[in-house]
């Protein structure tokens, strides 16, 4: 559809942003919902977060996307946000509301839906969370949303860890020694990797691959690529292996969903992204 003066306006914000997936993703899934609706990349400088969103409300932008470095700084500017951007003290995605500007964060629920989709059941399973960045929260708020039993979090600095603990409450724990590490794992049904550990080949992998049986359920939240070690290390020991490429894309489909009130076009949306992240590790040109 070609932009006319009607055409509605989403965006994602971002240094560096000209690599992302998401003006691919979105813009799919508006050709595909038959919606006038245009999607771009915006770089923003790092201290300039605060001033998008102004930009945003200037400009009668209609949604959008929040990635580094501006995910607390759009947080912080905004009056309204939803439960879940609260509880991490920061935002992936801003909505209106009638006149209100709305911060939300889509990670945590695009992380269950995707298990959902893979039907896993989180609740009442024992979980360990690799990593207490952005990521690694987002999981375990909603991992705490899902009604887990229990989240034990690793993480090498232990004031990050012991914050994502904190937000697990009761159920949380932080796994300090390799024993504890080691026992978490033993017990635990499902772990996720939500550290970068496995984005480059030489990587070591984020825990003892020998730890890894039948029992467990690995998501690493790593797409690209989209197998890593760890991920075949889980394969090679009859545990079943899922990677972030779900979470990457429900993320996006409850964006699409909180921008124009319609249903994603999901499997569109996925074939663009999984055509995309195959053509990128081929490495060929676009
Ligand atoms: P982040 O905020 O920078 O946090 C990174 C976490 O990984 C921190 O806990 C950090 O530990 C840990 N870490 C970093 N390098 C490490 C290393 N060499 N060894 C051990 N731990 C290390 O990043 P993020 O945004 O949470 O992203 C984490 C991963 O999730 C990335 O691979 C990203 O691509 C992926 N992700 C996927 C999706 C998706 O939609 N599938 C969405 C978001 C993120 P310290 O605290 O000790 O520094």
């Amino acid at each position: 559809m070609t932009p006319t003066g009607a055409t509605r306006v989403c965006a994602v914000i971002g240094d560096p942003v000209r690599h992302s997936l998401s003006p691919l993703l979105h813009n799919e899934a508006f050709r595909v919902a038959g919606l006038d609706w245009v999607y771009v990349a915006l770089p923003v400088a790092s201290l300039d977060g605060h001033r998008a969103v102004d930009a945003m409300r200037t400009l009668g932008i209609d949604g959008l996307s929040v990635t580094m470095p501006h995910k607390t700084a759009v947080f912080e500017s905004l009056e309204h946000v939803t439960d879940e951007a609260r509880s991490l003290g920061s935002c992936n995605t801003v909505f209106r509301d009638g006149d209100r500007l709305v911060g939300d964060s889509t990670d945590g629920r695009g992380f269950v839906r995707a298990l959902d989709e893979a039907q896993v059941d989180l609740a009442q399973k024992r979980c360990v969370v690799l990593g207490a960045g952005g990521a690694g929260r987002a999981v375990i708020a909603a991992l705490v949303a899902a009604k887990v039993a229990s989240i034990t979090v690793v993480n090498r600095d232990a004031e990050r860890a012991e914050q994502a603990v904190a937000m697990a409450g009761q159920i949380g724990a932080f796994a300090r020694s390799t024993s504890d590490i080691e026992d978490a794992v033993k017990q635990a049904t499902i772990i996720i990797n939500a550290t970068p550990l496995g984005m480059r080949e030489d990587d070591p992998l984020p825990i003892n691959p020998e730890l890894l049986n039948e029992q467990h359920i690995v998501n690493d939240l790593i797409y690209s690529p989209l197998s890593t070690g760890l991920l075949e290390e889980a394969t090679r020991r009859g545990a079943i292996a899922l990677n972030g490429l779900g979470m990457l894309l429900h993320q996006a489909t409850l964006q699409f969903e909180r921008w124009t009130g319609a249903a994603a076009p999901v499997e569109a949306m996925r074939a663009v992204l999984r055509a995309e992240l195959d053509r990128r590790s081929a490495g060929q040109p676009k």
